[in-house]
């Protein structure tokens, strides 16, 4: 069930590129297995699936532990500078990196095991006010702040757009992302790729990777819905 919802997702993935006249190969889909039992990883696994999304810092060590192959884990969820030691050597990538001070924190560990963090910086791109993340008006200034930190590669931008009934009331979000994407690029900071762009979930995917997402993040649709009373 779950192998056939992961292959029916990325077939949406790839319609979705050819219908941007994108290389498909360009989006990397992350299976976000938070609340989910190893078990179903594994299911994925089987399938050569190797892409994995958590939230919480403790869950993603523990699988990256229990794993019976190696696969990627990305820190996809809101990062507390006290938990940055559970997934510093274990999250392949850092996705909600919003503030100086968080970044620090991983600058410190990551020092401490002689690593390089590769991180995405989140932005708030819609300004609610229940999200976390930067303003798109100070994302510049943080990528520069965090640009001097030896031990911290910045790969791109993250955003979790709002959720809404009609994934096209996403467009200008993912739309605008993808400019401030291009503008930061555009002056050439050292230490700085920005060629990431992690935006789209289960609801909104598809208008992201029309936009440029390069890395979308799907739970439901790949394993259902999440029973948040049994964990
Ligand atoms: C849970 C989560 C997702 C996946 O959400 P779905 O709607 O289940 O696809 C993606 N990104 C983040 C940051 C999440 O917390």
């Amino acid at each position: 069930m779950i192998e056939e919802n992961y292959r029916a997702v990325e077939e949406r993935v790839r319609a979705a590129a050819v219908r941007a006249g994108r290389d498909p190969e360009e989006v990397t889909l992350i299976a976000v297995s938070k609340t989910k039992p190893l078990s179903d990883i594994e299911a994925l696994i089987r399938i050569g699936v190797r892409e994995f999304g958590e939230n919480k810092p403790q869950e993603l060590r523990d699988k990256y532990e229990n794993v019976s192959q190696p696969v990627h884990f990305h820190q996809i969820g809101h990062l507390q500078t006290n938990k940055v030691k559970y997934i510093i050597d274990k999250a392949v990538l850092i996705h909600s990196v919003d503030s100086m001070h968080l970044a620090e924190q991983i600058q410190k560990e990551a020092e401490k095991r002689g690593i390089t963090a590769e991180v995405l910086i989140e932005v708030n791109a819609a300004e609610e006010e229940t999200k976390f993340g930067v303003t798109v008006e100070e994302t510049a200034n943080l990528v520069r702040e965090i640009s001097t930190l030896p031990n911290i590669r910045i790969r791109g931008l993250m955003t979790i757009a709002p959720f809404v009934d009609d994934p096209e009331e996403n467009r200008p979000v993912f739309r605008q992302m993808k400019q401030l994407l291009l503008d930061i690029k555009s002056q050439k900071i050292d230490n700085v790729d920005m060629n990431v762009l992690s935006m789209g979930m289960t609801n909104d995917f598809e208008v992201a990777i029309e936009e440029g997402a390069t890395m979308v993040r799907v739970g439901t649709a790949i394993f259902g819905e999440r029973d948040y009373s049994i964990v």
